[in-house]
């Protein structure tokens, strides 16, 4: 399976996790911008707070100890938008792909339902409408849209705290480095430099990234490189579902009708 390998890291934004007051305007901003809606079930701010069909970005509440101190810290969450992203490579009808700008954007019309992609993510990102009647895998596009214009993500500029900052990878890694070099508070560790090969959206902290919800047992491998050796039991899969997916072509027109009216920021 061919997939389209981009040189340049892309735009990402830098997460400064000292500087979070959880105050949920990014959230807010995401679901306006996406007509993303509240979810009644799942919390999109506080210390349950998880990503749904419905959050693609959720604030999660910590209080810990720091210095025997009681401290508190809020963390975004989203898709990192990795560099070399599982769900692209384990997705065999491209609903994932990377734009050359750094967005990893899911095509609701390519897809035909199978889930891999939510196997695949080492963050436990993509999401799917359980309750909705022709459901699709639902996750943050980094408004995708927006940055095509030159325009940061809808969370970005909406932060009265100046958490985020959006512009080019690189540059945003030498910056981080500068910040946790330069103020001995900071972790000496960029999350996100080298978790699955790589992410775009990229966090530093004075907290340990584990006490902070943050999986730091994920390879530093990119994770594209084995999940083709999964995709390699993906054509008997095909075969045997070749019926079934045969049968879904009408269930995923009717997707993409619905699709093409929910969504604001999927390019189809
Ligand atoms: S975090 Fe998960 S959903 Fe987002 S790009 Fe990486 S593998 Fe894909
Ligand atoms: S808008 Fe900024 S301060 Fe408010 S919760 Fe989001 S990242 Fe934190």
């Amino acid at each position: 399976m061919a997939y389209v390998k981009f040189d340049t890291p892309g735009k990402g934004v830098l997460v400064d996790l000292t500087k979070c007051v959880g105050c949920g305007s990014c959230s807010l901003a995401c679901k306006l911008w996406n007509d993303l809606g509240h979810d009644d079930e799942v919390p999109d701010q506080g210390p349950d707070a998880k990503l749904s069909d419905k959050n693609w970005t959720a604030v999660k509440f910590f209080a810990l100890e720091k210095d025997n101190e009681p401290v508190y810290r809020f963390v975004k969450n989203q898709c990192l938008h990795c560099q070399h992203p599982a769900c692209e490579s384990a997705c065999f009808s491209r609903a994932f792909q990377r734009t050359e700008n750094g967005p990893v954007v899911y095509y609701p019309h390519l897809c035909v339902g199978c889930r891999y992609c939510m196997l695949a993510c080492p963050f436990d990102v993509p999401k799917f409408q359980w309750d909705k009647s022709f459901p699709l895998v639902t996750k943050c596009q980094m408004c995708s849209s927006r940055v095509d214009k030159g325009e940061a993500p809808a969370c970005v500029g909406v932060c009265p705290t100046n958490v985020m900052t959006y512009g080019d990878r690189d540059e945003l890694l030498a910056m981080a480095r500068k910040t946790i070099e330069s103020d001995d508070k900071y972790i000496k560790h960029i999350y996100g430099e080298h978790e699955a090969g790589g992410t775009n959206w990229l966090y530093i902290s004075d907290i340990p990234f584990e006490k902070l919800g943050f999986r730091t047992d994920v390879t530093t491998r990119p994770i594209q490189e084995y999940s083709h050796e999964f995709l390699k039991y993906t054509p008997p899969v095909i075969v045997a579902w070749g019926g079934l997916l045969s049968a879904m072509y009408v269930y995923t027109k009717r997707r993409k009708e619905v699709a093409g009216k929910d969504k604001k920021d999927v390019p189809m």
